[in-house]
């Protein structure tokens, strides 16, 4: 395998886990070679798109173990995704240990220490028997596949810029708090529009009075105050994001950084001076600018901010066992 080509796509590797929720309850579940899905014309998930998913890496670490990051953070985020979409919680215990055995039945597809590359897991579970009339399935599948992805940034980490749609992403009472694969169909349209007109990615607004900064489509947003204190929007329609709240730790306990969750007013944005998005693909991605109708935000398109770097290096540090991470924070694999 030639690590350091390899994107951010769908690799095929030896084996996924698959169980199956029927009369009530989930089977044990099985690893497979097989990697296709056969279910009715009339699936839940296909009607309905009753789905939700989850995305967590396993790391080389400079030890030489394989670790997977928070996966308990992962399985209690599924389960709250799942109560959200009528669908029954696949155990939290149950997932950690599955996302486990994928890897351990993957160990030749985790990329060596320093490549940069990572095995992305992804969970996810759907609606599978036949639904017709508007209710939930009363079947289900769990699944969890491994892919090796390369590094986000080749060539460097480079500042990207966004842009404010017109489009809303999170109504306030609605589904933006859980990882349900809805948010990203009707996200599809705005992203696509977002690159033909020359820009990354999109950062939404709070869809009630489009005056808050939520987060992009895929990643939360962090922002650095003038005098070094890291900010974070608060609101109940935005993805609670493990690397964002990882990161807010990582300020706090290991930089001594003051870090503060709240409102942010799009208005606020000029008196900022850095801003980066979180999430699990790239951990940590500078914004160099933010365009909002004709209005610019400018945090520098060269590099990285200061602390950005400084909250990057840390975490991946944690991540690849070169500094010691907090309690509970890696579980081992090998
Ligand atoms: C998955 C996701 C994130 C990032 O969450 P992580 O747990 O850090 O990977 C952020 N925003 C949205 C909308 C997401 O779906």
């Amino acid at each position: 395998m030639d690590w350091g080509s390899l994107g951010f796509g769908y690799v095929k590797t030896d084996y996924r886990f698959v169980s199956n929720y029927k009369d009530g309850k989930w089977d044990e579940g099985v690893l497979t070679e097989d990697d296709t899905v056969t279910i009715s014309e009339s699936a839940g998930v296909l009607q309905y798109a009753q789905t939700c998913f989850e995305g967590l890496k396993a790391y080389r670490t400079q030890d030489g173990h394989v670790v997977c990051f928070r996966p308990d953070m992962n399985a209690e985020r599924m389960a709250n995704s799942a109560r959200r979409l009528e669908m029954p919680v696949f155990p939290e215990d149950r997932f950690v240990d599955a996302v486990k055995k994928v890897v351990k039945a993957n160990l030749k597809f985790v990329p060596p220490y320093g490549s940069g590359a990572t095995l992305y897991l992804r969970p996810y579970m759907f609606g599978s028997n036949p639904v017709i009339g508007v209710k939930p399935a009363t079947e289900f599948q769990f699944r969890i596949f491994a892919t090796p992805v390369g590094p986000y940034f080749k060539g460097g980490i480079k500042p990207i810029t966004l842009r404010v749609p017109d489009f809303d992403r999170a109504a306030p009472r609605g589904t933006g708090h859980v990882k349900a694969g809805l948010n990203y169909a009707m996200s599809l349209h705005a992203i696509v529009d977002a690159h033909n007109q020359g820009y990354n990615e999109n950062l939404y607004l709070d869809s009630a009075t489009r005056t808050k900064v939520e987060e992009t489509g895929g990643a939360n947003v962090i922002f650095v105050t003038k005098d070094n204190k890291i900010v974070t929007p608060k609101s109940n329609s935005i993805l609670p994001s493990i690397t964002r709240r990882s990161l807010m730790y990582v300020a706090k306990e290991y930089l001594g950084l003051e870090a503060q969750e709240r409102e942010i007013y799009i208005d606020e944005v000029k008196d900022f001076k850095e801003c980066a998005l979180c999430g699990t693909a790239a951990v940590l991605s500078p914004v160099g600018k933010i365009v909002d109708h004709g209005k610019e935000y400018n945090f520098g398109m060269e590099k990285p901010g200061e602390i950005t770097q400084k909250l990057y290096d840390t975490l991946t540090g944690i991540q690849m066992g070169r500094l010691k991470a907090p309690d509970g924070w890696l579980f081992v694999v090998e």
